[in-house]
Protein backbone atom coordinates (compact mmCIF):
# COMPACT_ATOMS: atom_id res chain seq x y z
CA UNK A 1 0.00 0.00 0.00
CA UNK A 2 1.14 3.43 -0.80
CA UNK A 3 2.19 5.93 2.30
CA UNK A 4 0.20 9.01 1.23
CA UNK A 5 3.12 11.77 1.91
CA UNK A 6 1.84 15.50 2.59
CA UNK A 7 2.76 17.73 -0.03
CA UNK A 8 6.58 19.09 0.15
CA UNK A 9 5.77 22.37 0.94
CA UNK A 10 3.26 24.93 1.64
CA UNK A 11 3.48 26.80 -1.74
CA UNK A 12 1.96 29.63 -3.98
CA UNK A 13 -0.18 28.75 -6.53
CA UNK A 14 -0.80 31.66 -9.08
CA UNK A 15 -2.89 32.50 -12.03
CA UNK A 16 -3.24 30.63 -15.26
CA UNK A 17 -0.11 29.24 -17.20
CA UNK A 18 -1.38 26.65 -19.36
CA UNK A 19 -4.81 26.56 -21.06
CA UNK A 20 -5.90 23.73 -23.33
CA UNK A 21 -9.58 23.78 -24.42
CA UNK A 22 -11.44 21.25 -26.03
CA UNK A 23 -7.95 20.20 -27.93
CA UNK A 24 -7.46 17.19 -30.62
CA UNK A 25 -4.50 15.62 -31.78
CA UNK A 26 -4.91 12.67 -34.93
CA UNK A 27 -2.27 10.70 -36.47
CA UNK A 28 -3.43 10.09 -39.43
CA UNK A 29 -6.88 8.90 -39.17
CA UNK A 30 -6.26 7.53 -35.89
CA UNK A 31 -7.45 10.42 -32.71
CA UNK A 32 -4.50 10.20 -29.82
CA UNK A 33 -5.83 13.27 -28.09
CA UNK A 34 -9.70 13.27 -28.04
CA UNK A 35 -10.53 16.62 -26.48
CA UNK A 36 -8.34 17.52 -24.03
CA UNK A 37 -9.59 20.24 -21.45
CA UNK A 38 -6.81 21.33 -18.72
CA UNK A 39 -6.19 24.11 -16.65
CA UNK A 40 -2.62 24.54 -14.86
CA UNK A 41 -1.79 27.36 -12.49
CA UNK A 42 1.53 28.94 -12.12
CA UNK A 43 3.79 26.90 -9.51
CA UNK A 44 1.83 23.82 -9.75
CA UNK A 45 3.00 20.42 -10.44
CA UNK A 46 0.41 18.22 -12.20
CA UNK A 47 1.42 14.37 -12.68
CA UNK A 48 0.05 12.46 -15.52
CA UNK A 49 -0.02 8.76 -15.64
CA UNK A 50 -2.02 6.27 -17.88
CA UNK A 51 -1.53 2.96 -19.94
CA UNK A 52 0.92 2.73 -22.47
CA UNK A 53 -0.35 4.30 -25.57
CA UNK A 54 -2.99 6.55 -23.61
CA UNK A 55 -1.38 9.67 -25.50
CA UNK A 56 0.33 11.15 -22.07
CA UNK A 57 3.45 12.04 -24.75
CA UNK A 58 1.39 13.22 -27.84
CA UNK A 59 -0.06 15.57 -24.66
CA UNK A 60 3.33 17.48 -23.09
CA UNK A 61 4.78 17.13 -26.99
CA UNK A 62 1.60 19.62 -27.94
CA UNK A 63 2.45 21.86 -24.91
CA UNK A 64 5.49 23.02 -26.48
CA UNK A 65 4.83 22.29 -30.08
CA UNK A 66 6.77 19.30 -31.05
CA UNK A 67 3.70 18.40 -31.91
CA UNK A 68 0.70 19.96 -33.59
CA UNK A 69 -2.81 20.00 -31.97
CA UNK A 70 -5.29 20.36 -35.04
CA UNK A 71 -8.15 21.10 -32.94
CA UNK A 72 -8.65 23.05 -30.16
CA UNK A 73 -6.55 25.85 -28.29
CA UNK A 74 -3.82 25.94 -26.00
CA UNK A 75 -2.65 29.10 -24.54
CA UNK A 76 0.57 29.27 -22.64
CA UNK A 77 1.23 32.48 -20.13
CA UNK A 78 -1.23 34.10 -22.50
CA UNK A 79 0.10 33.38 -26.00
CA UNK A 80 -2.19 30.77 -28.55
CA UNK A 81 0.15 28.14 -29.72
CA UNK A 82 -1.82 28.38 -32.96
CA UNK A 83 0.23 32.13 -33.09
CA UNK A 84 2.62 32.62 -36.15
CA UNK A 85 5.91 30.73 -36.16
CA UNK A 86 7.58 33.78 -33.53
CA UNK A 87 4.95 32.98 -31.01
CA UNK A 88 5.83 29.66 -30.49
CA UNK A 89 9.49 29.71 -31.06
CA UNK A 90 9.59 32.31 -27.63
CA UNK A 91 6.84 29.62 -25.94
CA UNK A 92 9.61 26.98 -26.66
CA UNK A 93 12.10 29.13 -24.84
CA UNK A 94 10.05 29.63 -22.27
CA UNK A 95 8.90 25.56 -21.86
CA UNK A 96 11.85 23.18 -20.79
CA UNK A 97 11.43 18.83 -21.63
CA UNK A 98 13.07 16.09 -19.83
CA UNK A 99 12.87 13.23 -22.29
CA UNK A 100 13.10 9.51 -21.25
CA UNK A 101 16.43 8.94 -23.15
CA UNK A 102 18.30 12.28 -21.81
CA UNK A 103 18.76 13.15 -25.55
CA UNK A 104 22.58 14.69 -24.81
CA UNK A 105 24.48 16.29 -27.16
CA UNK A 106 27.85 13.47 -26.81
CA UNK A 107 30.30 15.32 -28.65
CA UNK A 108 29.73 18.21 -26.34
CA UNK A 109 31.11 17.98 -22.56
CA UNK A 110 28.22 18.91 -20.15
CA UNK A 111 29.02 22.72 -19.78
CA UNK A 112 28.60 22.88 -23.33
CA UNK A 113 25.46 21.33 -23.60
CA UNK A 114 24.55 23.35 -21.05
CA UNK A 115 25.50 26.96 -22.42
CA UNK A 116 24.58 26.23 -26.23
CA UNK A 117 20.80 27.46 -25.99
CA UNK A 118 21.28 29.90 -24.22
CA UNK A 119 24.70 31.81 -26.29
CA UNK A 120 22.49 31.03 -29.69
CA UNK A 121 19.29 31.35 -28.79
CA UNK A 122 19.25 34.07 -25.88
CA UNK A 123 22.45 35.62 -26.72
CA UNK A 124 23.72 35.41 -23.74
CA UNK A 125 27.55 35.96 -23.60
CA UNK A 126 29.79 32.62 -22.76
CA UNK A 127 31.40 33.74 -19.13
CA UNK A 128 27.42 34.64 -18.12
CA UNK A 129 26.33 31.51 -19.72
CA UNK A 130 29.37 28.87 -18.14
CA UNK A 131 28.30 30.83 -14.69
CA UNK A 132 24.96 29.66 -15.03
CA UNK A 133 25.54 26.66 -16.08
CA UNK A 134 28.20 26.33 -12.78
CA UNK A 135 25.50 27.29 -10.49
CA UNK A 136 23.02 25.31 -11.87
CA UNK A 137 25.06 22.08 -12.07
CA UNK A 138 25.62 22.69 -8.49
CA UNK A 139 21.73 22.47 -8.22
CA UNK A 140 21.55 19.29 -9.18
CA UNK A 141 24.40 17.81 -7.14
CA UNK A 142 27.05 17.53 -10.21
CA UNK A 143 29.54 20.19 -10.23
CA UNK A 144 32.31 18.09 -10.42
CA UNK A 145 31.36 16.84 -14.16
CA UNK A 146 31.21 20.01 -15.73
CA UNK A 147 34.34 19.15 -18.46
CA UNK A 148 33.09 15.34 -19.20
CA UNK A 149 31.06 14.13 -22.12
CA UNK A 150 27.98 11.87 -21.21
CA UNK A 151 29.19 9.11 -22.48
CA UNK A 152 31.50 8.90 -19.06
CA UNK A 153 28.45 10.01 -16.64
CA UNK A 154 25.78 6.98 -15.30
CA UNK A 155 22.19 7.04 -16.54
CA UNK A 156 21.39 9.39 -13.78
CA UNK A 157 24.37 11.73 -13.99
CA UNK A 158 23.02 12.61 -17.91
CA UNK A 159 19.63 12.54 -16.78
CA UNK A 160 20.39 15.40 -14.16
CA UNK A 161 22.56 17.04 -17.02
CA UNK A 162 19.44 17.00 -19.01
CA UNK A 163 17.71 18.93 -16.50
CA UNK A 164 20.27 21.43 -15.39
CA UNK A 165 20.30 21.60 -19.30
CA UNK A 166 17.13 22.94 -19.39
CA UNK A 167 17.04 24.91 -16.36
CA UNK A 168 19.79 26.93 -18.26
CA UNK A 169 17.18 28.36 -20.81
CA UNK A 170 15.05 29.96 -17.08
CA UNK A 171 11.73 27.84 -18.56
CA UNK A 172 8.94 28.93 -16.94
CA UNK A 173 7.65 25.40 -17.13
CA UNK A 174 9.39 22.67 -17.27
CA UNK A 175 7.90 19.31 -19.02
CA UNK A 176 8.90 15.61 -18.20
CA UNK A 177 8.18 12.46 -20.03
CA UNK A 178 9.07 9.52 -18.02
CA UNK A 179 12.34 10.85 -16.50
CA UNK A 180 13.37 7.77 -14.89
CA UNK A 181 11.75 5.42 -17.17
CA UNK A 182 15.61 4.44 -19.48
CA UNK A 183 17.43 4.52 -15.73
CA UNK A 184 18.93 1.28 -13.47
CA UNK A 185 16.50 1.37 -10.23
CA UNK A 186 19.44 2.53 -8.05
CA UNK A 187 19.47 6.09 -9.80
CA UNK A 188 15.81 6.40 -10.34
CA UNK A 189 15.69 8.17 -6.55
CA UNK A 190 18.85 10.16 -7.18
CA UNK A 191 16.99 12.16 -10.34
CA UNK A 192 13.55 12.33 -8.69
CA UNK A 193 15.61 14.10 -5.34
CA UNK A 194 16.79 16.40 -7.89
CA UNK A 195 12.84 16.82 -9.61
CA UNK A 196 11.42 17.20 -5.54
CA UNK A 197 14.09 20.38 -5.05
CA UNK A 198 13.26 21.80 -8.26
CA UNK A 199 9.29 21.40 -7.67
CA UNK A 200 10.01 22.96 -3.91
CA UNK A 201 11.62 26.03 -5.47
CA UNK A 202 8.13 27.06 -7.63
CA UNK A 203 8.62 24.89 -10.72
CA UNK A 204 5.59 24.75 -12.63
CA UNK A 205 5.87 21.26 -13.40
CA UNK A 206 4.18 18.75 -15.90
CA UNK A 207 5.43 15.31 -15.24
CA UNK A 208 4.85 11.93 -16.69
CA UNK A 209 5.63 8.89 -14.51
CA UNK A 210 4.53 5.98 -13.17
CA UNK A 211 6.57 6.79 -10.06
CA UNK A 212 3.72 7.14 -7.22
CA UNK A 213 5.55 7.68 -4.21
CA UNK A 214 6.54 11.25 -6.38
CA UNK A 215 3.37 11.73 -7.57
CA UNK A 216 1.85 11.71 -3.25
CA UNK A 217 4.92 13.88 -2.48
CA UNK A 218 5.33 16.27 -4.84
CA UNK A 219 1.75 16.66 -7.33
CA UNK A 220 -1.13 19.03 -6.51
CA UNK A 221 -2.96 17.41 -8.60
CA UNK A 222 -2.78 13.33 -10.38
CA UNK A 223 -4.56 13.15 -13.64
CA UNK A 224 -5.07 9.66 -15.28
CA UNK A 225 -5.54 9.18 -18.98
CA UNK A 226 -6.81 6.52 -20.96
CA UNK A 227 -7.36 6.62 -24.33
CA UNK A 228 -7.01 10.20 -25.60
CA UNK A 229 -8.93 11.23 -22.59
CA UNK A 230 -8.82 12.83 -19.22
CA UNK A 231 -10.27 10.09 -16.82
CA UNK A 232 -9.83 11.89 -13.58
CA UNK A 233 -8.41 14.59 -12.08
CA UNK A 234 -7.41 14.60 -8.22
CA UNK A 235 -5.43 15.59 -5.45
CA UNK A 236 -3.12 12.69 -4.37
CA UNK A 237 -4.58 11.94 -1.50
CA UNK A 238 -8.52 11.29 -3.37
CA UNK A 239 -6.25 10.01 -6.66
CA UNK A 240 -4.80 7.06 -4.61
CA UNK A 241 -7.32 6.93 -1.80
CA UNK A 242 -11.13 7.18 -3.78
CA UNK A 243 -10.36 7.28 -7.05
CA UNK A 244 -13.97 7.61 -8.87
CA UNK A 245 -13.49 5.66 -12.38
CA UNK A 246 -13.28 1.56 -12.50
CA UNK A 247 -10.54 2.80 -15.55
CA UNK A 248 -8.83 4.37 -12.68
CA UNK A 249 -8.88 1.94 -10.42
CA UNK A 250 -7.62 -0.91 -12.88
CA UNK A 251 -4.88 0.90 -13.42
CA UNK A 252 -4.08 1.66 -9.96
CA UNK A 253 -4.33 -2.10 -9.58
CA UNK A 254 -1.73 -2.42 -11.93
CA UNK A 255 0.96 -0.64 -10.61
CA UNK A 256 0.45 -0.05 -7.06
P1 LIG B 1 1.79 7.34 -24.22
O1 LIG B 1 2.86 8.35 -24.03
O2 LIG B 1 0.65 7.49 -23.26
O3 LIG B 1 2.32 5.93 -24.19
P2 LIG B 1 1.67 8.38 -26.91
O4 LIG B 1 1.22 9.78 -26.77
O5 LIG B 1 3.11 8.15 -27.15
O6 LIG B 1 1.14 7.54 -25.65
O7 LIG B 1 0.90 7.67 -28.09
C1 LIG B 1 -0.49 7.62 -28.18
C2 LIG B 1 -0.87 6.85 -29.43
O8 LIG B 1 -0.43 7.54 -30.57
C3 LIG B 1 -0.25 5.47 -29.51
O9 LIG B 1 -1.22 4.60 -30.02
C4 LIG B 1 0.88 5.63 -30.47
O10 LIG B 1 1.13 4.45 -31.17
C5 LIG B 1 0.37 6.73 -31.40
N1 LIG B 1 1.47 7.56 -31.92
C6 LIG B 1 2.33 8.27 -31.20
N2 LIG B 1 3.19 8.95 -31.99
C7 LIG B 1 2.86 8.63 -33.26
C8 LIG B 1 3.36 9.02 -34.55
N3 LIG B 1 4.39 9.87 -34.68
N4 LIG B 1 2.74 8.50 -35.62
C9 LIG B 1 1.70 7.65 -35.51
N5 LIG B 1 1.18 7.26 -34.32
C10 LIG B 1 1.74 7.74 -33.23
MG1 LIG C 1 4.89 8.14 -23.68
Amino acid sequence: MLEIAPSVTNHQIGDVIIEMRKVEKSYGSYKVLRGINLSVSRGERIVICGPSGSGKSTLIRCLNQLEEHQAGEIIIDGTPMSAGARGIDSIRREVGMVFQSFNLFPHLTVLENCTLAPIRVRGISKAEAEATARTILKRVHIPEQAQKYPIQLSGGQQQRVAIARSLCMSPKIMLFDEPTSALDPEMVNEVLDVMVELAESGMTMLVVTHEMGFASKVADRVIFMDAGEIVEVAPPTEFFNAPQSQRTKKFLGQVL
